[in-house]
């Protein structure tokens, strides 16, 4: 086994998904103990140009038809073919519905250990959050292979971009004529409400907000700061708002300006919608709630005693 870290590159229609920067600056702090190289792997077809942006010492490329579009069945084979060929001391992926999925079925397969939701990796130990955020457990390299997945939180996605493209080496995918799993297409979610990857001030709120009556509060503070409201998933489950304004794994990605997060816990699959945003605020009565980790101001209050004294301030600000 060489002491090299691999990480799995996520793109999706021509773009660099941002985990894959976050998850090379996790793959150079784990490197930095292990002595090795950090090298991305990108698959794709025509996608070599993707590579200019990633930090990394070197990026394994192969280009294959099969590989154009994301398919679990096809990255699965290719990435196993790798590791069996190479033996890396480490495969770090995003810890997304891409990553996760690839990350699962090679662990069971390869019978490779998995460490899953890897926040930090810094002087050896890997540091994740399980139990929705609620639990920190370390890790170790174990003596084999060891793939992990990687949250946002612990790293900013700009310590993974670099000005200067790194060397490319281009290596053959396996044979991938037996695909069980094809893309066919796109289908894009109907326009109507809202984009909230748009906004510049974002009014989140989470099962604290206890009840859908409740909800006016929140749409009353967004109008009064300019903003638009969006929330975690139990709101979205429960009918009370759109799936168009979920934030997280399987919403939609958001970086405005301010995102105000009243009564959200900052489980793993929030903050990955939300990490990027430029001013978090948090208001939660948890002081052990993670999303305290990652907010720039953190108010441990409840919110329902601050939202009058805010909109009081707001329009005193206005009429100043
Ligand atoms: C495959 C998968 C995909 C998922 N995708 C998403 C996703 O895209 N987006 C998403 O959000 N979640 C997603 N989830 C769910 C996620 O794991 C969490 O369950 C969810 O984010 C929790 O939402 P929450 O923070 O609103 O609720 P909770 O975790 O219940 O947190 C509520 C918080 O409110 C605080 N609170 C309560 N009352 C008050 C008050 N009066 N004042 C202040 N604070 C108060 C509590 O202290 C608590 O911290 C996904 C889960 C899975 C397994």
């Amino acid at each position: 086994m060489n002491q090299d870290i691999y990480v799995i590159i996520e793109h999706l229609q021509g773009q660099v998904a941002d985990i894959s920067y976050i998850t090379l600056a996790a793959a150079r702090d784990l490197a930095q103990e292990t002595g090795g190289k950090v090298l991305g792997v990108l698959l794709g077809q025509n996608a070599q140009e993707l590579a200019s942006t990633l930090a990394a010492d070197s990026i394994l490329y192969a280009d294959h038809p099969a590989l154009a579009e994301f398919t679990s069945d096809a990255y699965q084979k290719t990435v196993a073919s790798l590791i069996g060929e190479n033996e890396p001391r480490a495969v770090l992926f995003g810890n997304t519905s891409i990553g996760a999925d690839v990350a699962s079925v090679l662990s069971a397969r390869l019978s490779l250990p998995l460490v899953s939701s890897c926040v930090k990796t810094s002087g050896g130990k890997l540091t994740s959050q399980i139990c929705g955020g609620k639990i920190m457990a370390e890790s170790e390299l174990a003596e084999t292979t060891t793939l992990i997945t990687v949250i946002p939180g612990g790293y900013k996605p700009e310590s993974g971009q670099s000005e200067t493209a790194p060397e490319v080496i281009l290596f053959d995918a396996p044979a991938l004529d037996d695909l069980r799993v094809t893309l066919k297409g796109y289908i894009e979610p109907e326009a109507g409400d809202v984009d909230i990857s748009k906004e510049s001030i974002l009014i989140a709120i989470g099962r604290g907000i206890q009840t859908e009556d409740n909800i006016e509060l929140a749409e009353e503070l967004a109008k009064f700061l300019g903003g638009t409201v969006c929330s975690s998933r139990p709101i979205v489950d429960q009918g009370w708002l759109p799936t168009s304004r979920l934030v997280g794994k399987s919403g939609q990605t958001v970086k405005p300006k301010l995102y105000l997060a009243l009564g959200i816990s900052g489980a793993p699959e929030h903050v990955e919608g939300m990490a990027e945003s430029e001013v978090i605020v948090a208001v939660n009565m948890d002081p052990n709630a993670p999303i305290f980790d990652i907010a720039t101001y953190g108010v441990e209050f409840d919110f329902f005693d601050l939202i009058d004294p805010l909109l009081e301030q707001v329009e005193e600000a206005k009429e100043g």
